[in-house]
């Protein structure tokens, strides 16, 4: 079932909740893909009832990134939702997460803040203010699901850990699910904003997976000092990739690593044809 004002969402919660059932959320961008599916289906099998929120979320987006182009598909995304056994698919419009005419800016909205420390490297350095948009739309996502169960991939590492953070300080009741990484039988990590690439850009963007793929096979065979593993990088690197980081730190706390162990996440973030991708590999797995 689609529907698109949360006064529709609370009221199938309290019939649900009533029930004792257990309750599971999938929050999306939409343009829903493998990736998205995998996490849909561990919901399915966690929980009793599942909903998959759609929406593109204005307040995580920086000037001068793609809101508007940003791909919507909502009626495919509804048909591979539902195929998969999802309940209720929300998908509201900003109006209705943020109240007509609101203007999205933290002077005129409740957010939630992650801590500085958290949010001051990788993708929160280029896109300041991202994650405050995501734990602000996360967190009303789950006050207005009452999810026991949320599932968030791995693929978006650093967001992953922000939201632990903010749920444990904050003592949301909600359990989050970390699912793994969904890739193409290539090595691409799956991400809505592939859609954005050519062919050759696809091929291209092998480099973040083929670059954390070589970090990991070095660590295997002995080697730890994170200088020596960042520099196995460059050898795959090219004028048609432009690099914006490659980080090791720690798969809890991101806290930066200079020897890496079975904890160390590594995370790289690169533009191909201009699309900004990111992929992350953790050493111990
Ligand atoms: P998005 O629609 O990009 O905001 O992603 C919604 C959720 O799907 C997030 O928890 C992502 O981490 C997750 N996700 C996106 N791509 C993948 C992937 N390739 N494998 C696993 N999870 C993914």
């Amino acid at each position: 079932m689609l529907v698109h004002k949360i006064d529709e969402v609370k009221s199938k919660i309290r019939e649900w909740k009533k029930e004792g059932l257990k309750i599971g959320l999938v929050p999306t961008m939409g343009a829903l893909h493998a990736g998205h599916a995998s996490l849909i289906k561990k919901a399915v099998e966690t929980c009793d009832k599942v909903v998959v929120s759609v929406f593109v979320n204005p307040i995580q987006f920086c000037p001068g990134e793609d809101y508007a182009e940003y791909p919507r598909t909502l009626d495919e995304d509804v048909k591979l939702a539902e195929g998969i056994g999802a309940d209720l698919v929300f998908a509201p419009s900003p109006d209705e997460m943020y109240g007509k005419g609101q203007r999205l800016s933290n002077d005129t909205l409740a957010y939630i803040v992650p801590p500085f420390f958290y949010v001051d490297k990788l993708c929160g350095k280029s896109r300041v203010g991202h994650f405050d948009g995501v734990c602000t739309v996360v967190g009303k996502l789950f006050n207005i699901t009452q999810a026991d169960c949320a599932f968030f991939g791995q693929k978006d590492a650093q967001q992953l850990v922000i939201i632990k953070k903010f749920v444990k300080d904050l003592n949301f009741n909600v359990e989050i699910i970390p699912c793994p990484i969904v890739r193409e039988e290539s090595g691409l990590a799956l991400s809505s904003r592939n859609k954005y690439l050519t062919e050759d850009g696809k091929k291209e963007a092998l480099v973040l997976s083929k670059i954390l793929n070589n970090i990991k096979a070095c660590y295997d065979k002995g080697i730890t000092d994170v200088n020596a593993l960042k520099e196995t990088a460059f050898s795959f690197l090219t004028e048609k990739h432009d690099m914006e980081y490659l980080e090791f730190v720690d798969k809890d706390d991101l806290e930066d690593k200079t020897t890496a162990d079975d904890n160390t996440l590594v995370l790289i973030a690169c533009r191909v044809e201009g699309v900004r991708l990111i992929d992350n590999i953790i050493l111990g797995k």
